[in-house]
């Protein structure tokens, strides 16, 4: 099986090929059974198509609008050195036979599912026999995951962190289809290079020229090369024995149990040692990242309440405050040159990591409408009415520290309420990004304050009449409720 060319990507009609899935006018669905591997193939396959199309900002603008011919991606494939892209190949590099490797069951390359033996271990999903076998096909897609968004300390001390961090988040355009959504992700080579201002980075994929060096340093590290950067010698033993796929459902005539790995002993920029050897972090095409004084860092999201309305401006537009610069994902800048018009849907992904546990996961498709690119300053503003009602909330359940109840019983009730707001709001600020296209900055801004102002209110007076016979919780919240009141003097 060769990943360009022959068929293993699971949809709800069977399994096709990457030059299917771009050439023909049928509309395929893919089939996966978490979200998270679904998320990781429309990364994987935006990347092998950029592999294979190599296009310029301009032909990637013309895919776009005509789509791929049978003949244009044959010519391009031509182009590429098919055996690196054998599924014995692909992102898999050995290592001396002397070397002690860690089996693990292939449950483990699943972040939200909890088997590992740290104490503090923790996933989401609660039953491990939800994926035990998978298909060979499947191998591929938890291999790119593993290497680009899970972190290194979900392994304990044998796992490594890769080029893109570990729990960062993803940022994707969304088309009207699988196959304009994996051409609007595909990278423009041309654009990306002129960006980075690097005259000569290495290019060669890293299991074809494996790394060297206890530093990766970024500006050695060319396009290609970084979208499949590795961090792990990686293998997986093929059974003999049929199974049905735990992954995408598929019937197979092997199947896969298990996986080896070797975590490299280089550090890339993404991590603390590589930051201080000035590795800088590589910048992934579909990674926001903010700048600070400490250098660049991807966009990741921060706790367990952490919505990711809240970093949405940091998403499409770059914002400087006095201490920082966001800077959206190279994929949604490069969207907007493109200017192919129309509506934009907008996919962020990721999981949210406390050390070995993954608590959370992000996965909100954002609708904007035509234009939504002239009418940044409005996202801004909705953005911004949901963060100082968020403030103005914070503030005012504070008031209750002052009865000298026990900390931890108020910091619950409040974090309980907090949670609830910015849970709450995530949808109400969505449904306000439908608009940006047909209402002034000013309305758009009114009408923000307006709902989220109406849902922390609500939270906040069920919590006074939950407490309405404690007397000093209740008198607390009462004074609290001025500073949630006043959010409208904001000046508009
Ligand atoms: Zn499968």
């Amino acid at each position: 099986m060769n990943l360009l060319t022959d068929d293993f990507i699971s949809t709800t009609t069977g399994k096709i090929s990457l030059k299917t899935l771009l050439t023909s006018s049928e509309d395929h669905q893919l089939q996966y059974a978490f979200d998270e591997t679904q998320l990781a193939m429309l990364q994987m396959l935006a990347s092998l198509s950029t592999v294979v199309l190599k296009p310029k900002l301009e032909e990637l603008k013309n895919y776009l609008k005509q789509g791929v011919t049978e003949a244009q991606y044959n010519r391009a494939l031509e182009t590429v050195d098919l055996q690196w892209f054998d599924e014995m190949c692909f992102m898999r590099s050995t290592t001396d036979e002397d070397n002690k490797v860690f089996l693990a069951p292939v449950t483990k390359l699943f972040s939200g599912i909890e088997c590992g033996t740290a104490p503090n271990a923790l996933g989401l999903f609660s039953e491990t026999t939800q994926a035990d076998v998978i298909c060979p096909d499947c191998t591929h897609v938890l291999n790119y995951n593993l290497h680009m968004n899970i972190k290194g300390e979900c392994f304990g001390p044998t796992g490594a962190t890769g080029i893109r961090g570990g729990g960062a988040i993803s940022t994707l355009i969304a088309g009207q289809d699988l196959k304009t959504t994996i051409l609007a992700n595909t990278i423009a080579v041309d654009y990306f290079n002129n960006e980075r201002e690097i005259k000569s980075p290495n290019n060669a994929l890293m299991w074809q020229d494996p790394i060297q060096g206890d530093i990766y340093y970024a500006h050695q590290i060319g396009l290609e090369r970084g979208l499949f950067a590795l961090a792990y010698h990686i293998d997986f033993p093929v059974l003999d024995e049929p199974c049905v796929c735990d992954v995408c459902g598929h019937e197979a005539s092997q199947s896969v149990k298990e996986f080896i790995r070797l975590k490299y002993m280089g550090s890339y920029g993404s991590t603390k040692k590589g930051r201080e050897g000035n590795a800088k972090w590589w910048p992934h095409p579909y990674t926001p990242s903010i700048t600070k004084e400490e250098g660049e860092f991807p966009v990741c999201a921060q706790d367990q309440n952490w919505q990711s309305w809240q970093n949405f401006s940091a998403y499409v537009l770059s914002q400087e405050t006095e201490k920082s610069l966001s800077t959206p994902a190279f994929v949604v800048r490069q969207y907007r040159k493109l200017a192919v018009g129309g509506k934009v849907n907008l996919l962020i992904g990721g999981n949210i990591a406390d050390q070995g546990s993954i608590t959370g996961r992000v996965y909100d498709l954002y609708s904007m409408p035509e234009h939504w690119d002239n009418h940044l300053e409005r996202v801004t503003k909705v953005i911004d009415a949901g963060l100082s009602v968020k403030d103005s909330l914070s503030q005012a359940l504070n008031k209750m520290f002052g009865t000298g109840y026990d900390k931890n019983f108020i910091a619950g009730l409040k974090n309980t309420a907090m949670h609830q707001y910015i849970s709450n709001a995530q949808n109400i600020v969505q449904q306000l990004l439908l608009d940006v296209d047909r209402k002034e900055a000013r309305e758009l801004r009114r009408e923000a304050l307006e709902q989220l102002k109406t849902e922390a209110k609500a939270i906040y007076t069920e919590l006074m009449r939950k407490y309405q016979s404690d007397l000093p919780l209740f008198k607390a919240l009462v004074k609290g409720e001025k500073i949630l009141l006043s959010v409208n003097k904001v000046k508009t």
